[in-house]
């Protein structure tokens, strides 16, 4: 594979010889002329072919479908060429009929107009690109059905077509996606690789029209183009070389994988757009195929309605998944890693919650500040693991001892817990210091530890009569704390507030 990738010049020069051969003879065999073409046409079509599905497969999910699709509508054109030969060589069809080789011609843009409208959000899954799908078919068929005046496959009558507005036709069908393409290439990432292949689709869409049109016209005015034949096969060699040549360059990685302004925008719009479009051509058609309308409008409305109830759907799926992560996050953001009880910052915003409140009514609240005696001891002895261990299982006993739904125990740094008792006073926050004490003389937290783990409280509370600032209060705990360890620690000290040790 890569072998191949590394002679691009070859495959230039030889491009660029078999048009030449092409020219060549048609200026040699002119009465052959037209038989000779349709050799290059089908040999330079199915390269191109060949060149997309290559492409498509080795291509990333992101433009995989877009490669296929493109080798899909190449599919159409040879189907028509074949048609086309068929109905001159052995039909001796009049030109001025519209045969169904036209149909496959026309619908050639179908599966091109479907990988520039497809969905750049991945998110939204197959199942939209299929619906979008189903609407583009049907617009090519309303539309095909509006300028051939017949219904393709339904047995009606092929009627004359002039030439001019057949060439007028396919001029409209070409510039549009041709006009389509770039803009589509503009909403895709920089560097991404929907990017690439929108830049590849422009440059051969553009081609393709500049150079069928010079034909088309050419053709019309001297019903006879010879050398000029070799300009059908352009658009294609340029395709097999872009695509077999991994045209354009991967170049720099730009924004990754967001959506640019312009893409949301077009994902936006193309529902609606596809809708109009549908009941637009279906309204055009009302007038001679009435059933055939009714029923498209029909499809439109069901189409939009599947749409409709999948994007709400998927709204209330994502909606509840955001409520869930914000509940989760919210949760990691105020819990303590270790031990799984509220967190420090989760304590600050209670404590001024509390605080506010106990101002605006008046009842006490009291503050504990708890701290494990001796644990760097602990810890030299016993190691870091077990400490830690040590700490959550310290954290369980405080936490079930401290049983009150308002009460609130935080881990407030190294092996220091804080207890913020709201509507508690000093006789209920010493009760409560006492059950603490004696949970933990009760229990041993480790069984690999064999010492008695003990812990020093600093009280406080505050109360009506103190217009104490909070940052007071957890100092006074702080200072009750240091009593508690002064006085030999394993104990509980209370210091009323504004009162210095
Ligand atoms: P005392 O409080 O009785 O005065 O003595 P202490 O040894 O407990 O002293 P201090 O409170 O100053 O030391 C706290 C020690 O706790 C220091 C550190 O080794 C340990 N520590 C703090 N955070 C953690 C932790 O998350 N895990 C473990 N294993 N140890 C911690
Ligand atoms: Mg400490
Ligand atoms: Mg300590």
């Amino acid at each position: 594979m890569t072998k191949i990738r590394t002679s691009p010049a070859i495959g230039i020069v030889v491009s660029v010889a078999l048009l030449c051969a092409h020219s060549g003879l048609a200026i040699a065999f002119p009465q052959q002329s037209d038989a000779l073409s349709y050799v290059f046409y089908i040999f330079w079509s199915l390269a191109a072919l060949c060149a997309c599905s290559w492409r498509a497969l080795r291509s990333g999910l992101a433009v995989r479908r877009s490669w296929a699709l493109l080798a899909i509508a190449l599919l159409f054109w040879v189907g028509g060429t074949v048609i086309a030969i068929h109905a001159q060589f052995f039909q001796h069809a009049s030109s001025d009929f519209a045969t169904i080789d036209d149909f496959f011609y026309f619908f050639y843009a179908v599966p091109i107009l479907l990988a520039i409208t497809s969905p750049q959000d991945m998110q939204l899954g197959t199942v939209f690109f299929w619906l979008d799908g189903i609407q583009i078919v049907a617009i090519g068929f309303l539309a095909y059905t509006a300028f051939f005046a017949v219904i393709p496959f339904s047995g009606g009558t092929l009627h004359p077509v002039p030439v001019q507005r057949l060439i007028g036709i396919y001029d409209v069908e070409d510039f549009l996606v041709a006009l389509l393409a770039p803009i589509r290439a503009l909403a895709c990432p920089r560097g991404s690789a929907e990017r690439r292949y929108f830049k590849a689709l422009s440059a051969y869409l553009w081609i393709y029209a500049v150079s069928a049109s010079i034909y088309n016209h050419i053709v019309a005015s001297q019903n006879d183009a010879g050398v000029l034949d070799m300009l059908v096969d352009i658009p294609f060699v340029v395709l097999a070389l872009t695509a077999w040549l991994d045209w354009p360059p991967a170049g720099v990685p730009g924004e990754g994988k967001n959506r640019r302004p312009l893409a949301v925008v077009i994902d936006n719009a193309r529902p609606i757009l596809l809708g109009l479009a549908l009941v637009a051509l279906s309204g055009w058609n009302a007038r001679t195929h009435l059933n055939l309308a009714m029923g498209m409008i029909f499809g439109a409305f069901v189409v939009y309605g599947i749409r409709s109830a999948m994007l709400q759907n998927r709204f209330s799926q994502t909606q509840k998944a955001l409520e869930q992560a914000s509940e989760r996050l919210e949760r990691l953001v105020l819990q303590d890693g270790l031990t799984g009880i509220a967190n420090r910052r989760c304590f600050d915003q209670r404590f001024l919650q509390e605080w506010a409140r106990a101002r605006r009514t008046g009842s006490p609240l009291s503050l504990l500040l708890i701290d494990i005696d001796h644990f760097k001891k602990l810890n030299d002895t016993y190691g870091h693991l077990t400490g830690d261990e040590c700490l959550v299982q310290v954290a369980h006993l405080l936490q079930t001892t401290i049983s009150r739904p308002g009460d609130l125990l935080a881990r407030y740094g190294g092996e220091e817990f804080i207890a913020l008792l709201p509507e508690t006073d000093d006789a209920g926050a010493l009760n409560v210091a006492e059950r603490l004490q004696s949970t933990l003389s009760r229990s041993q937290p480790l069984p690999s530890i064999d010492r008695q783990v003990t812990i020093s409280i600093g009280v406080t509370t505050w109360m009506r009569i103190n217009g104490t600032p909070a940052e007071a209060i957890l100092a006074t705990a702080d200072r009750a704390l240091y009593v508690a360890k002064q006085n030999g620690r394993n104990r509980t000290e209370y210091l009323p507030l504004d009162t210095e040790p």
